[in-house]
């Protein structure tokens, strides 16, 4: 989480995805579970926290569970400001409302960050246009097109230069010829 919102190789392969939706004048919402793990067993796994650090503050209590920056934020979400009272003074409604912020912690989307942020741009030309094994277009010939110039974006993982460098050693092969 950073200050402008959340980041990260998920987050940018989802934004794909939420800007199309922003775009269309859509509502997009990102759900997020920090613990994947079935709600009634992460209950039990808070009861004995919260038990066996009875007298211990309900920060400290998470400890290993959570990463620890994300502790105070995760129980101010669930409605807890008093951090540091004792872990078995904490109500079974709050455990519930940490589990929930837990397992199933949602954000409005406002926006994806800017142009400067962006990795891959989404859309270009048509790829109806270009012969898919030259890579020459079909409108100009002697005009070859390749990465991200066409209508082609891929999944974060390398997709994206794989993509440029196969298209370009096609089309460098082809213009030789
Ligand atoms: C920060 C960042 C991280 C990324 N990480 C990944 C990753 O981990 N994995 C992945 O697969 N993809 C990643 N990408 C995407 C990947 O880099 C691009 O998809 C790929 O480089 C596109 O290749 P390209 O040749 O089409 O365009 P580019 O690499 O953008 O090359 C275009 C070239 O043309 C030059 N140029 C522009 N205009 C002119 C002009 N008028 N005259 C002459 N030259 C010009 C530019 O200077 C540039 O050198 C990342 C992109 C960014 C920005």
């Amino acid at each position: 989480m950073a200050n402008y919102g959340v980041s990260g190789p998920p987050i940018l392969q989802i934004s794909r995805k939420a800007a199309e939706l922003l775009q269309q004048g859509k509502e997009a919402m990102l759900k997020l579970s920090i613990l994947d793990i079935p709600e009634d067993d992460l209950k039990k796994i808070i009861d004995r926290r919260c038990n066996a650090d009875s007298g211990k503050t309900l920060e400290f209590s998470f400890v290993g569970l959570i990463n620890k920056r994300l502790i105070p934020v995760i129980l101010h979400e669930a409605g807890i400001d008093n951090i540091k009272k004792p872990a078995a003074k904490v109500t079974q409604k709050e455990r519930m409302a940490i589990v929930n912020v837990l397992t199933d912690w949602r954000f409005k989307i406002r926006g994806t960050k800017s142009w400067p942020s962006a990795q891959v741009t989404a859309g270009g030309i048509n790829t109806d246009e270009i012969d898919e094994n030259t890579m020459e277009s079909k409108i100009v010939p002697g005009l070859y097109l390749v990465g991200e110039i066409l209508d082609i974006d891929g999944q974060c993982g390398g997709f994206n230069l794989q993509w440029a460098w196969s298209s370009g050693f096609a089309a460098g092969k082809n213009a030789a010829r």
